[in-house]
């Protein structure tokens, strides 16, 4: 069989531990017998990351912005124990964190839905998608302790030394302080990548916040959506058949736990931070959920949301058996090349990663599946394989559709 063609190279990221060994497993057992692969290789392993003084992470941003596509691999963010187990010039930052800085993305989470793995909400049949905006809010906030009385205000000092103020709080007693912002720049790019990903995905795109409280701060974003959204992507949307909706923070939760699914959540900093959590969990499993970074210039890098599984890893170091369930990660790869055929017109690279996705859905659903999947499963009797087994059961699906 002739292999698939690609045009454009795809960025590929490789990373660490137990997901660095299954990123070679994919490759070779379901990628390269199939695709006539072209990448731009750029290996981000903590070892290649402290011999380039993490210089690689920067370069692999920037060929990302080139490209357009990039697929990457579980990376270990460094913390006082890595420095010491990795004999590290530095700390160095969240690869994840250098990319998103580069190409000023949005992160999607969505989860793999297959039979046998059900979610906690019965009705939720389809994936929910969360879009978490990044910047700002609680995670770049000023506090202070307030140890008694006193009177505590926003002071805002323009350029020529004009203040202008508001009072916070005139204290009687002990208490606590918090200041927070956030940039219309900022908020206007997440909004312009939620747009565009709903668009991509033929799905209605859904925002709340707390305007009714927050008259001001929240009410921004409400305004920064709807405004991107009439001047820039009504006239689409309503071609593409889906819709922009908006509402409050509490009435979106009990939406959402009623509604079966198949939307984008789009939440602000910290209600993505706790609701991605909430969905996942909800799900069932973090080895189930995939992960994509989209641009606001419209540039994608797919990864799986969870870690590099070092707990596996270190069996696997130790020649014990594993299963580390590849799916997510194998879910990045078909999502790039999906994205990649997409963009070249290249149909035939299109179907194969739709085909790579559902030969992973059809093995489990057969019943195949890798430990931690089959301690939730609602299937009777799931076989229980090891981490190469598995992917060789994925490629044996993989062959007969292909076939
Ligand atoms: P993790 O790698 O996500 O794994 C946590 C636990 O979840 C595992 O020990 C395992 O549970 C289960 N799990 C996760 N993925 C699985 C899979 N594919 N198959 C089977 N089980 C899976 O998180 P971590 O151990 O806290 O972090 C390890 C390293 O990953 C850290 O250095 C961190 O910096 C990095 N990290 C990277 C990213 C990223 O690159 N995007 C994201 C998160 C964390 P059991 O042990 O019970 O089997
Ligand atoms: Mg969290």
């Amino acid at each position: 069989m002739a292999k698939i063609a690609m045009k454009t190279p795809l960025v590929e990221m490789d990373g660490d531990e137990m997901t660095r060994v299954l990123w070679k497993m994919i490759k070779d057992e379901l990628i390269l017998p199939y695709v006539d692969l072209k990448s731009e290789y750029y290996d981000l392993g903590l070892v290649h990351r402290n011999e380039t003084a993490d210089q690689v992470t920067k370069d692999s941003a920037e060929a990302t912005k080139k490209y357009g596509v990039a697929v990457k691999c579980a990376t270990i963010t460094p913390n006082a124990a890595r420095v010491k187990e990795y004999d590290l010039k530095e700390m160095y930052k969240s690869p994840n964190g250098t990319i998103r800085a580069i190409l000023d993305g949005t992160v999607f989470r969505a989860p793999i839905i297959v039979k046998g793995i059900e979610p906690y909400v019965k009705n939720w049949v389809k994936p929910i998608t969360i879009a978490r905006h990044a910047y700002g809010d609680v995670y770049k906030a000023s506090e202070m302790k307030i140890p008694g009385p006193g009177k505590a205000e926003l002071v805002f000092t323009d350029e020529n030394g004009n203040e202008t103020r508001e009072l916070i709080h005139d204290f009687k007693e002990a208490g606590v302080l918090q200041g927070m912002h956030n940039l219309e720049g900022s908020i206007e790019n997440f909004a312009r990548s939620c747009f565009n990903f709903a668009l991509d995905k033929k799905q209605d795109l859904w925002f709340a916040t707390k305007d009714t409280i927050s008259k001001k701060y929240d009410h921004t974003f409400k305004d920064i959506f709807q405004d991107i959204y009439d001047n820039e992507y009504k006239a689409k949307f309503e071609e593409a058949g889906i819709t922009y909706f908006y509402t409050l923070i509490d009435d979106a939760v009990a939406r959402v736990v009623r509604s079966e699914g198949g939307f984008i959540w789009a939440c602000k900093n910290y209600d993505g931070d706790v609701m991605s959590d909430m969905l996942a969990t909800a799900f069932g499993s973090l080895s189930m959920m995939t992960s994509v970074l989209v641009s606001p210039s419209g540039n994608y890098e797919y990864e799986a949301a969870h870690g590099t599984v070092q707990r596996h890893y270190y069996k696997y170091l130790k020649g014990e058996e594993t299963s580390t369930n590849p799916i997510a990660t194998i879910f990045a790869w078909s999502g790039a090349l999906q994205k990649r055929g997409e963009l070249d017109g290249l149909e035939s690279l299109t179907d194969f990663g739709k085909k790579l996705e559902q030969a992973c859905i059809d093995t489990v659903e057969g019943g195949e599946m890798t430990k931690d999947l089959a301690l939730i499963t609602t299937l009777e009797n799931p076989k229980t394989l090891n981490t190469e087994e598995f992917i060789a059961a994925i490629k044996r699906t993989l062959d007969g559709l292909m076939a």
